[in-house]
């Protein structure tokens, strides 16, 4: 029996942090059995806003592949692949953007949402409002039909399935699947500022590397509920960080509600809180790291795996664009 493809990605703009953990990369842990899974690091994706800095973007690459490894991602399982050496998901992309008009990729809440955070202002860089169309050519060409992602990808998956359902109209025929977005129940992680989102690029991340001192540095600055001054005033659970960090991480649900209904009433303070969630992220950290660093002794192997990895993601790639090519009988030589 064939299994489900799925198939989600990295931006190469740094190190992964405990926001992809819990937004997509422990979905992904849970579905490499029972599902084809493609992992894409992002490195074309990643230059649409930063051009300026294209050594960041190329380290980044093995840096993530670091990260998956070191959290579980097994590549005898997935597929680990190098989006800039696919060049099925460029012509993809290309063939896409006739798909997609200008208005609706400025309407894309996402975009607009990033444009805004990337004080981009008039001076977006076009291939950055084109990524969805990109991101549809990545979806589509692994014929994925579930992507395990964070809250705000769920946009970029729906303007993906517009542009599937404009080409099987086209083609008169279902070249192409629809895909599903998977998003955990918290899909998105708040930064440790407080602000909506933690991100690569916000500088308000705890990365999956992150050593013991700069996890307590962290926890100790996290926003929780500024009105909460005294250990007995009553105090905020929503839009508390900490709260939604224990919502993520904290396994033990009865405990976590009980000091929750006393966070409310009085009487705890953010001290013990914090001190609770440094436990849980030091205990969920560590062993990451320690992979991390065995695997980044022996940088050969990774870029073996990635190699074999585009390699496979290679033929599939090609394999639907040559569909896609067929299906709505564009000339060929
Ligand atoms: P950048 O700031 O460069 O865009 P990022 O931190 O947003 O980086 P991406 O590579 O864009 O990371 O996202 C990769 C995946 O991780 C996506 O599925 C995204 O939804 C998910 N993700 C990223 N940040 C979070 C977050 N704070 N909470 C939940 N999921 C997240
Ligand atoms: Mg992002």
């Amino acid at each position: 029996m064939t299994k489900p493809i799925i198939l989600t990605g990295d931006r190469a703009t740094g190190p992964l942090h405990i926001g992809h953990y819990a937004g997509s990369l422990r979905n992904r842990l849970k579905l490499q059995d029972s599902h084809e899974q493609f992992l894409l690091l992002a490195d074309s994706q990643a230059l649409t806003d930063n051009a300026h800095d294209p050594g960041k973007v190329r380290r980044s690459v093995v840096e993530i592949a670091l990260d998956y490894l070191a959290v579980g991602i097994d590549p005898q399982k997935s597929t680990i692949c190098v989006q800039s050496h696919l060049p099925a998901l460029a012509e993809l992309s290309m063939l896409y953007l006739n798909y997609v008009t200008m208005a609706r990729l400025e309407r894309n809440p996402t975009i607009k949402d990033e444009i805004r955070t990337r004080g981009f202002g008039h001076d977006v860089p076009a291939g950055f409002l084109c990524y969805p169309a990109a991101q549809a050519a990545d979806i589509t060409a692994f014929k994925a039909t579930l992507v395990p992602v964070g809250a705000d990808q769920a946009p970029l998956v729906e303007q993906t399935n517009e542009i599937v359902r404009r080409i099987n109209d086209v083609a008169g025929k279902a070249i192409l699947p629809e895909a599903q977005a998977l998003i955990p129940p918290v899909g998105r992680l708040p930064g440790i500022d407080g602000k909506a989102k933690m991100s690569k690029s916000g500088g308000n991340a705890i990365t999956l590397s992150a050593e013991p001192d700069a996890i307590s540095a962290a926890v100790r600055a996290m926003y929780t509920d500024p009105n909460h001054l005294r250990v007995e005033d009553p105090g905020k659970v929503e839009g508390n960080v900490v709260f939604t960090y224990l919502d993520a991480f904290d396994k033990d649900r009865a405990t976590l509600e009980d000091l929750k209904a006393q966070y409310r009433h009085g009487g705890l303070g953010d001290m013990k809180i914090k001190r609770r969630l440094e436990d849980i992220l030091q205990a969920l950290i560590a062993p990451i790291r320690a992979r991390r660093a065995e695997f980044a002794g022996d940088r050969a192997h990774v870029l073996d795996i990635l190699r074999q990895g585009t390699a496979t993601a290679r033929e599939r790639t090609e394999a639907t664009k040559r569909e896609v090519v067929e299906g709505l009988g564009l000339f060929q030589l």
